[in-house]
């Protein structure tokens, strides 16, 4: 008894030790498998001893905090955690439960995909966005409000339709090719990276400046109307599909399951096509479709007791590290990859990870010889979780750092305060590579046929020596490469000539300026509109730009002071390729949503302090709307800045709606502007 008492003390001082790390630090230091085996051996205990039963244990409660860096929101309805069952018996007990205390011999169900993101809670006023918030420890959580106004997805204003008060939830999570993206990003930065795609999404919502938020591509999906009366339904299947039609995005995937069989062939498709989706799930979430019936079940503390998650094994292996061997990047960082024996994780063969930096190869103590165990980070990127250091023989070795870079022989050096070491040498070849790798790349300058074994022939043939020299390769050259047919140099050739005429931000992003992604690259194309406004920017035009703050400016305007930099574009551009985009054209570059402009009557009135009101017309044309320079009924919209006199006046008398300038903004950054 005396044991278990302090097994149960140690066991609930871990875990809210990893709560604190996994919620509030967005930095775990287990994988959900390990945490999850010690919550299971709470519970078995607490169970077992029923006099050890404390309100308080990490068992009965959700599991997050509230950070002191965000307004706290009190949420009128608990924002719960979910239970979990791990197999088909599991969930065949669930719905046994079910039915017993409903007295039904069958019950619909409403099967889910489990996105691994984080929960929000969105309430909007008169139709419009007001707070937004995390779950936190589940009755209070932070008012990250202006973090998920940047989310596209997320609707700030709802259709007329829609009842004036109205509360929805959902998950904010991160897409798998951003995650990648994001981490890749931070790595070359020489920044820690995300554990996973939920940490990333939890990580990039709850910043203190809504501006790098904008800059990590989040995305939402609704799933729960926790005030069914809001919206007139009687089952949450109809919910779902009141909500799409006020504008939410709600996974298609979602199905309607007349009893638990069909549930558990919905959590069979799913699991096959997981994989596939461009988002990570880690299981799936099973719903009673009756609010009925979820109404007469009710809610534990911590969970509902008409759903549960059915949670999938976490995949992963064992293996050794053959080897550690160094990369250089495009930005000369140096990456220490481990090689493995190959070890097929949940169907993938994995034969190297990244092991980002000399602190991370030190902090998990990695040696060349050591048995480990790995996984696919957000089903994506594999890693190392942890060295099974029973298992060392004394033959293994420590990986350090070369001194020199290992292309191009020159000096390495780790500046203080970052993770990352790097070759200072500027036209070392690993980084030349890289770079017009990352040039020909899809989302950059996209040239089909020039990934990276084609640069490394066109190198080491002496045919190209930067990006420019790319559009001076002609057709005989390309033929006489190496494992090059006629056919393959004429796709390259046509590919090659097609990208000329990408949008300005595919060639912005294709030069690699740092912390200028694809993101900012569009913000900055469609705010300058052409390649020499941009160069000759001064860092203070440069922040006027919404979200670009002083890191990105400082390095694009250290990017066009370079004279090599310089030279490259006027060569690029003497190739013929496009350095500036046509106005219309640009308002319709991917990514921009006009739906929120197109038809709409926009009157300024007042001072704008960060756009000219000319500027903030030509704006509203661009995105399919009007811009008038007076108040009628036709009036869409007002946007009112300082000093507003008659026109606002007059907009009140009329009832038109009213935009601050930090709305406007907002409608802007919402379109993707
Ligand atoms: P949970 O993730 O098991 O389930 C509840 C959550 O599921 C909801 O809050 C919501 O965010 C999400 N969800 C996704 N899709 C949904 C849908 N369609 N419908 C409803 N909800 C949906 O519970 P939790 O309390 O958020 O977290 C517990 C889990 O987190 C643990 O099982 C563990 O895996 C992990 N965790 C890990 C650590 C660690 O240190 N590694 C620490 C704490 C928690």
């Amino acid at each position: 008894m005396a044991d278990a008492a302090q097994r149960a003390r140690e066991l609930r001082e871990l875990i809210r030790y990893h709560n604190h790390r996994y919620y509030v630090l967005d930095d775990p230091e287990v994988t959900d498998a390990e945490y999850d085996a010690l919550m299971r051996e709470l519970i078995a205990l607490e169970e077992a001893h029923p006099e050890l039963a404390d309100p308080d244990s990490p068992s009965r409660r959700v599991g997050g905090e509230v950070s002191t860096s965000f307004e706290p929101v009190v949420h009128e309805l608990p924002m719960l955690s979910l239970d979990n069952v791990f197999n088909d018996d599991l969930l065949r007990a669930f719905d046994a439960r079910v039915r017993r205390a409903t007295g039904l011999g069958s019950v619909e169900y409403v099967a889910e995909p489990k996105i691994d993101g984080l929960a929000i809670s969105l309430t909007y006023q008169h139709r419009r966005l007001s707070v937004g918030a995390t779950r936190g420890d589940g009755e209070r959580g932070e008012n990250v409000t202006a973090n998920l106004r940047t989310i596209r997805s997320i609707p700030l204003v709802l259709p007329d339709h829609a009842p004036e008060s109205l509360t929805v939830r959902g998950e904010v999570y991160m897409r798998k090719p951003d995650f990648a993206r994001l981490n890749e990003e931070r790595e070359e930065r020489g920044e820690a990276v995300f554990a996973n795609p939920r940490n990333a999404a939890a990580g990039s919502l709850r910043q203190q400046d809504p501006r790098v938020t904008a800059l990590r591509k989040l995305d939402a999906f609704f799933y729960y109307l926790p005030m069914s009366e809001q919206l007139d339904a009687n089952t949450h299947w109809e919910a779902l599909e009141s909500m799409r039609n006020l504008g939410f995005r709600v996974n298609d995937k979602i199905t309607l399951c007349s009893d638990i069989e069909q549930v558990i062939a919905f959590i069979r498709e799913i699991a096959e096509m997981r994989k596939s989706l461009p988002y990570e799930i880690d299981g799936a979430v099973v719903k009673v479709n009756r609010f009925d019936l979820q109404r007469d079940l009710g809610f534990t503390s911590r969970s509902p007791r008409w759903a549960t998650a059915y949670k999938y094994p976490a995949e992963q292996a064992e293996t050794t590290v053959r080897d550690i061997v160094v990369k250089v990047g495009r930005t000369g960082v140096l990456t220490p990859t481990a090689e493995f024996e190959p070890a097929d994780v949940g169907g993938v063969t994995v034969s190297r990870a990244s092991l980002h930096n000399q602190d991370y190869v030190r902090g998990k103590d990695i040696r060349i010889g050591d048995r480990v165990i790995i996984q696919r980070a957000g089903d994506v990127i594999p890693e190392v979780v942890r060295v099974l250091t029973e298992r060392r023989t004394g033959r293994e070795q420590e990986f350090v750092m070369p001194a020199a870079c290992p292309e191009c022989g020159s000096e390495v050096a780790r500046e203080a305060g970052e993770a990352a070491t790097r070759c200072v040498n500027l036209s070392c070849p690993a980084r030349i590579r890289e770079g017009l790798i990352h040039f020909a790349s899809r989302d950059a300058m996209n040239i089909d046929g020039l990934g990276p074994s084609t640069v490394e022939r066109l190198l080491a043939a002496g045919l190209v020596h930067d990006v420019a020299d790319i559009y001076s390769l002609t057709r005989e050259q390309l033929e006489g490469l190496e494992r090059m047919g006629e056919k393959s140099a004429a796709n390259l050739a046509a590919a090659i000539d097609k990208s000329r005429t990408n949008p300005l931000y595919r060639v912005i992003f294709a030069l690699g300026i740092r912390h200028v992604g694809e993101n900012v690259a569009k913000l900055l194309a469609g705010y300058f509109g052409s390649m020499d406004a941009l160069a000759s920017a001064t860092h203070a035009d440069l922040l006027e730009v919404p979200t670009v703050g002083a890191a990105i400016a400082d390095s694009v305007v250290a990017f066009f002071e370079s004279e090599g930099n310089r030279a490259a574009i006027l060569r690029l551009a003497d190739a013929g390729v496009r350095m500036a985009d046509e106005a219309p054209a640009r308002s319709e570059a991917p990514g921009i949503d006009r739906s929120e402009f197109e038809g709409r009557t926009f009157v300024f009135t007042g001072t704008l302090e960060r756009f000219t009101r000319q500027r903030a017309q030509e704006m509203v044309e661009l995105l399919g709307g009007h811009a008038s320079s007076s108040v009628s009924r036709k009036t869409d919209y007002v946007v009112a800045g300082e000093d507003a006199g008659s026109k606002l006046t007059r907009a009140r008398e009329l009832g038109v709606t009213v935009l601050s300038e930090q709305d406007f903004v907002d409608m802007l950054d919402h379109a993707g502007w």
